[in-house]
C-alpha cells in the first residue's frame, strides 16, 4: 500500500494538476494538504485581497474533496509542517508542483532533505509554466535575456506534448477517506475580509473557466487593439489565476493554439498578439530562476550604484493617487481599491515613479507586491526592472512615457480616469488629460486645483530633462572608471 501526502502551493485546482496526477496515480491513498504560512501571513495587513482569495479557493478544494469522501487537511504554521505531517500520516512521499522562486526553491530544498531523513521521498513538477528553469537556451547554453528571441525559441520548440492535459480528475478516487474537519474562518488567521467581489474576481468555483471562455468567445478576438484601452476592459483578467493555478496554463495554451490554427487575419493575429503575453511569463519565470539577484539587486549589475533620489512626499503621492496627473492617478485608484492595474498604466505610473521622480523602483515593486492581487514575484521585478532600464531586455533609459500623451491616447474620452477620480465625473475630456493648464475651465464645474484636486507635484518637461541630466552622467562616469 503506497500513501502520499500532495501539497497544494500556487496549484489551487483539482483538474489538469501534473504533480496531484503523477501523486494520484502512483499511490493508493492520497492525503491532500494546505499550509497557510505563519511567516508569510504575519507581515501582511489584516485586511488582504489576496490571502482572502486564497482562503476561497482553499475551501473550494476543500469542499470538491468532501463530495469525494475526502478532505483537506488546512494548517495554520509554517512550511516545515509538511515534515510533521508526512510522519503523522505515514506516507511513503510528499508531492508538489515546482515553485521557482529563490526562496521557494531555498524552502523545497530544506524540506527535500528533513524528508530524506526520514526515507520519505520528496518529488516536485512543473506545472505553472510551458517552459521552466533552462529548458529553452542560445545556442551557447546560455540563458535567453532577449524577450524576442526567447519567444521565437519558445514557438519552436513548443509541440502539443507541452501542453498536454494531465486527467487528474479521473482519480479522485485515490485520495484517502477522511472525516471532513470545518474550514476555519478568515479571522481564525487573524484576517478580516477585504471584499474580492468588487475585484473582478469572484469567488465563485470555476470563474477562472467562466473568464477564459468569454475572453476566447469574444475578447481574444480584438485583444491586439482593446488590450492598450483601460476604460474597455479588453484583457483577460486571467493573472491572479494564474498566479494561484485556478486555471492550468496547459488548458489555456492548448485553447489558444487550437483557436489560433482554424482563424485567419486579424483574429489570427490578435489571438497570437495573446499568447505572446502568456510567453512573456514563462520569460520572466526563466530569469527569476537564473538570475536570482534580481530579486534584490538590477539584473543589469552596472545599475547597482544608480544615485536614486530620497523623495517620501513624491512616493506618498504617488501611493495615494495625488501626483496632479488624472490617468497616473485613476491608474494608483484602481490599484488600492481593485488589486488589478492595466498593463499599460503598470508601465506608465512605474516610469513616472522612476524617471519623473527618480524613485527607486524597487519601492514601486514593494508598493505593487503589497497591493496586487496577481503580484508574482518574477513578473512584477520584470515589469518593474523593465520600466527602470536595469532589466534584461528593458526600454533603453531615454525612453520615458509621457503622461499627458498617454492619457490622450489610450483615454481619449477620459473614461477610465472618471471611473476613479470622480471628482471629474462632468468635465470634458479634453480637460482631462491636463487638467492644470485649464484652471479657469474647470472653475465652472466646481473643481478648484489644489483644493478638490492637486496641482501636478513634478513639471513633466523638467523632470524628463532632470533624468536624462543624471542618467548621462551616470553613465560617463561608469565609462571613465
Ligand atoms: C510594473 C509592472 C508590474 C507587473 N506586475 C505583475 C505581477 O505582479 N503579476 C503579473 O501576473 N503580471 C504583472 N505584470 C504584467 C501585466 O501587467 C499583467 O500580467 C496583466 O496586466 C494582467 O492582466 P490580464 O490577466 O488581463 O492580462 P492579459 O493581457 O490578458 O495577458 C494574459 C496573461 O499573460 C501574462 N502576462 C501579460 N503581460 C505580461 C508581462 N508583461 N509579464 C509577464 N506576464 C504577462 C499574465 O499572466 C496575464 O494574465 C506587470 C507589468 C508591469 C509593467
Amino acid at each position: 500500500m503506497r500513501r502520499a501526502l500532495f501539497w497544494f502551493r500556487r496549484d489551487l485546482r483539482l483538474e489538469d494538476n501534473c504533480a496531484l496526477y503523477h501523486c494520484l496515480k502512483e499511490n493508493d491513498q492520497v492525503i491532500p494538504i494546505f499550509i497557510f504560512d505563519q511567516e508569510i501571513l504575519s507581515g501582511l495587513p489584516k485586511q488582504d485581497k489576496r490571502v482572502e482569495f486564497i482562503w476561497y479557493c482553499v475551501q473550494n478544494i476543500k469542499k470538491q474533496l468532501n463530495e469525494q469522501g475526502s478532505d483537506l487537511v488546512v494548517n495554520y504554521g509554517t512550511a516545515l509542517d509538511v515534515v510533521e505531517l508526512a510522519k503523522r500520516f505515514n506516507v511513503n512521499a510528499v508531492y508538489c508542483n515546482e515553485d521557482y522562486e529563490p526562496s521557494s526553491i531555498n524552502r523545497d530544498d530544506n524540506i527535500k532533505s528533513a524528508l530524506g531523513q526520514l526515507k520519505i521521498a520528496f518529488y516536485s513538477y512543473k506545472d505553472t509554466v510551458i517552459f521552466a528553469k533552462k529548458e529553452i537556451l542560445t545556442q551557447q547554453d546560455e540563458p535567453y535575456h532577449v524577450y524576442t528571441h526567447y519567444k521565437n525559441a519558445w514557438r519552436k520548440r513548443l509541440e502539443s506534448a507541452d501542453y498536454l492535459s494531465y486527467p487528474s480528475l479521473k482519480l479522485l478516487g485515490n485520495f484517502e477517506r477522511l472525516d471532513p474537519a470545518p474550514m476555519r474562518a478568515l479571522d481564525h488567521f487573524g484576517f478580516v475580509e477585504a471584499g474580492i467581489a468588487d475585484a473582478k474576481i469572484s469567488k465563485a468555483t470555476r470563474h477562472a473557466e467562466f473568464l477564459f471562455e468569454q475572453f476566447k468567445a469574444h475578447k481574444i478576438l480584438l485583444y491586439k487593439n482593446d488590450r492598450e484601452f483601460p476604460s474597455l476592459n479588453g484583457t483577460s483578467f486571467l493573472s491572479v489565476h494564474l498566479r494561484f493555478g485556478t486555471i492550468s496554463i496547459r488548458k489555456i495554451v492548448r485553447d489558444v493554439v487550437r483557436l489560433s490554427q482554424a482563424l485567419t487575419g486579424d483574429q489570427k493575429e490578435s489571438c497570437e498578439v495573446w499568447l505572446n503575453e502568456l510567453i512573456w511569463r514563462d520569460f520572466y519565470f526563466q530569469i527569476l530562476f537564473n538570475y536570482p539577484h534580481v530579486v534584490t539587486l538590477p539584473f543589469k549589475k552596472q545599475y547597482i550604484d544608480f544615485p536614486w533620489g530620497d523623495n517620501p512626499a513624491g512616493f506618498e503621492a504617488w501611493c495615494n493617487g495625488q501626483t496632479g496627473y488624472p490617468l497616473v492617478d485613476a491608474a494608483m485608484m484602481q490599484l488600492n481599491t481593485l488589486g488589478f492595474m492595466h498593463n499599460r498604466l503598470r508601465m506608465v505610473t512605474a516610469s513616472f515613479l522612476i524617471k519623473l521622480m527618480l524613485i527607486d523602483y524597487r519601492l514601486g515593486e514593494r508598493y505593487f507586491a503589497l497591493k496586487l492581487l496577481d503580484f508574482d514575484l518574477s513578473a512584477n521585478n520584470g515589469g518593474w526592472q523593465w520600466s527602470a532600464s536595469t532589466g534584461c531586455d528593458a526600454q533603453p533609459f531615454f525612453r520615458i512615457f509621457n503622461p499627458m500623451t498617454q492619457s490622450q491616447k489610450f483615454d481619449p474620452m477620459g473614461i477610465f480616469i472618471k471611473k476613479y477620480l470622480p471628482v471629474f465625473a462632468d468635465v470634458p475630456a479634453k480637460f482631462l488629460h491636463a487638467p492644470w493648464q485649464y484652471q479657469a475651465e474647470l472653475l465652472h464645474y466646481g473643481i478648484e486645483l489644489g483644493r478638490d484636486y492637486p496641482l501636478p507635484i513634478v513639471d513633466y518637461v523638467h523632470a524628463r530633462k532632470h533624468a536624462l541630466a543624471v542618467f548621462e552622467h551616470f553613465m560617463m562616469v561608469k565609462k571613465s572608471r
